[in-house]
């Protein structure tokens, strides 16, 4: 399955004044898989830095940001769910007046209601011009209260309300302090880590990029949490306190990094449980275990592990046809172009019965091109799939936001019984057999039960938002 990121933030103070800066970079980049929209960064006493592309793409400006100095400091990869891909939607965004010392910059991963928050802000007499993004409507939210209350905690507290959907945010303030904050389910992930040689406190989206700054991994920033870090050391306080929570089990399955770990859970031990799993529930008679490249690799590691067939490299990804991303990159008008980059191994799959493994199935229209152009000339091919049938919305911050661009919703209906689902979305991709993994195979190859998982997507069960937000088009999502 080929979708979009999202979006990766990092945040690095050092207690002992070291710079930064060569560290914010490469932690960042080391998150690029998250977004490749934009990115950018912002330290203290310097404009803010936006770029359109990947960092990697930046190359030639690097020698400028290379002279850049600070101890402290923010970071983004964007890829915008909401709204339009311009560098003014770019983060991090700049909050308040520069010269107000209740000022600040903030980075944000997630999606939030639009809606709710411009009521609040009405309620307090401010009406906000058209077409501001969800994560400026929550920075001015913030803001307004952080000059009532002088008090991030309550800031937070006093906007939570109106803060409906999924936020993880690093902010910087015009103190030169770094905040990190998760909102109150957990959808999207947040950690922290500290660096030995310059003596820093990292917040980071996924653990990936401390072990690219060798730096150790703390712990996760717990939903609700909101840490305050300054050169005096780091404070923890509360917002919000919810025993349910919902983490975004497509972390697990696709979005993260497998060097990860999210909430103690390793991301690649996940995707190699999901694959033994599948094997347990799906026997089949198969000559070769192939992934789809790159995340369903581990599962098909684990497939064969569990089955005793043999694991081949049948899909191989270009990785440089598209400069400096890892993943493909979707432009809606070239559809067909979403496969591009992976070639398959005639060698390896010719005349063979294919056990093919992928993370989930929204659209469909890349597994078909896989299985119908690349995997020409096998003797057949079955697909597995470590996600279950995707039949919702997302309203929390993946790339899936309307119904009826969903494979499952459009061709299954109100079809329930899983064999049934597997039967005929195996007939629309084209495929001898295929099988999705249930709620319960990814309860137990996260090792979470399924009350701290969000299965919206999955059960159409919205009760960890505060309302279900009004479906869009896309081009209304957009605007
Ligand atoms: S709706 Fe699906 S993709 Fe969105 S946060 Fe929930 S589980 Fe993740």
């Amino acid at each position: 399955m080929i979708l979009h990121e999202h979006c990766g933030i990092i945040g690095i103070i050092s207690l002992k004044e070291h710079n930064i800066v060569p560290m914010l970079i490469a932690g960042l980049e080391s998150l690029q898989h998250r977004g490749q929209e934009s990115w950018g960064i912002a330290i203290p006493n310097c404009f803010t830095i936006k770029k359109a592309g990947t960092i990697f793409q930046s190359l030639e400006e690097f020698k400028a940001i290379n002279n850049l100095v600070g101890n402290t400091g923010i970071g983004h990869v964007r890829y915008s769910t909401t709204a339009s891909s311009t560098l003014r939607n770019a983060h991090p965004l700049n909050i308040g007046e520069p010269t107000d010392i209740h000022s600040f910059r903030i980075a944000h991963n997630g999606t939030l209601e639009r809606e709710l928050l411009i009521e609040s802000l009405w309620k307090e007499g401010y009406s906000p011009p058209d077409g501001v993004t969800d994560s400026e409507l929550m920075g001015i939210g913030l803001y307004k209260n952080l000059k009532k209350t002088k008090n991030w905690v309550e800031a937070f507290s006093a906007l939570n309300p109106s803060l409906n959907g999924s936020f993880s945010t690093v902010t910087l303030t015009a103190r030169g302090e770094l905040i990190g904050a998760r909102d109150e389910r957990g959808f999207r992930p947040l950690c922290l880590g500290y660096h030995e040689e310059t003596e820093s406190y990292i917040l980071a989206s996924e653990s990936c990029a401390l072990n690219t700054l060798d730096a150790h991994l703390i712990r996760d920033v717990e939903a609700g949490e909101v840490l305050e870090i300054s050169k005096n050391g780091l404070s923890s306080g509360r917002f919000s306190f919810q025993e349910r929570h919902a983490y975004c089990p497509f972390e697990y399955t696709y979005f993260a990094h497998p060097s990860s770990c999210i909430e103690t859970v390793s991301v690649y031990g996940a995707r190699k449980n999901f694959g033994r799993i599948l094997a347990e529930k799906y026997p089949l008679n198969g000559d070769i275990v192939v992934p789809v490249p790159d995340s369903a690799r581990p599962a098909a590691l684990g497939y064969s592990e569990r089955s005793g067939i043999s694991f081949e490299e049948g899909l191989m990804k270009d990785r440089y046809k598209k400069k400096g991303s890892w993943r493909s990159f979707i432009e809606p008008s070239k559809r067909e172009d979403l496969v591009s980059n992976i070639t398959a191994i005639k060698e390896t799959i010719e005349g063979k019965k294919v056990i093919l493994i992928d993370d989930s199935i929204v659209r469909g229209i890349s597994s078909r091109i896989i299985v119908g152009k690349k995997l020409k000339g096998t003797k057949e091919v079955s697909l597995l799939l470590t996600f279950p049938p995707i039949r919702y919305p997302c309203y929390a911050g993946i790339d899936f936001p309307t119904q009826r661009e969903l494979l499952t919703y459009r061709v299954c209906k109100d079809t329930k019984n899983l064999d049934e689902i597997n039967m005929k979305i195996a007939k629309h991709i084209g495929v001898y057999f295929l099988g999705y993994n249930d709620i319960e195979g990814l309860s137990k190859g996260i090792g979470k039960p399924d009350c701290e998982l969000c299965l919206s997507c999955i059960t159409g069960d919205y009760s960890c938002l505060r309302r279900k937000p009004t479906s869009k088009t896309r081009k209304e999502i957009k605007s």
